[in-house]
C-alpha cells in the first residue's frame, strides 16, 4: 500500500509522476506547496502564477511561443524574457502565502511603434 503524500490516505498505486498522491485534489495541493517553497522563482500577477525559463534558453519550446514580455517588480526592477511559463490561477486558499509580486508593462518605444502602426 501507498500513503498519499498530502492527505494520508493508502492507496493502491498513484497515477502522479515523482509523487504519490490520492487525487487532483491532493495533486492540486502539491502542486501549489512546491511554488510555495520556491516562491522566489515564480511572478505573481493578478493571482495568476509564471515562471521564467529564461531569456534565449535552450530547447525548443519556449513559453507562449516565444512571446515577449515586460513585467515590473514590485521593488521597482524590471525583467524581460522570451520564455514565460504560465502555471495557473492560484487557488483562493493559497493567495495569503502566494501574493502578486508584479505586473506587466509595455516599454514607452514598443508603445510608441504599435501607435506608429495604428494610421487613424
Ligand atoms: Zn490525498
Amino acid at each position: 500500500m501507498l500513503k498519499c503524500e498530502i492527505c494520508g490516505k493508502e492507496i493502491e498505486n498513484s497515477q502522479y509522476h515523482g509523487n504519490i498522491l490520492c487525487s487532483s485534489r491532493c495533486f492540486t495541493i502539491n502542486f501549489w506547496r512546491e511554488i510555495i517553497a520556491e516562491k522566489d522563482k515564480h511572478i505573481i500577477i493578478h493571482g495568476e502564477c509564471y515562471c521564467d525559463g529564461g531569456e534565449n534558453a535552450p530547447g525548443a519550446f519556449r513559453g507562449f511561443s516565444g512571446r515577449r514580455f515586460w513585467i515590473r517588480f514590485k521593488d521597482g526592477s524590471t525583467l524581460t524574457t522570451n520564455n514565460l511559463w504560465y502555471q495557473g490561477k492560484i487557488p483562493d486558499e493559497f493567495r495569503d502565502e502566494l501574493p502578486d509580486t508584479a505586473e506587466f508593462y509595455t516599454p514607452d518605444h514598443i508603445r510608441f511603434a504599435n501607435n506608429l502602426k495604428t494610421p487613424f
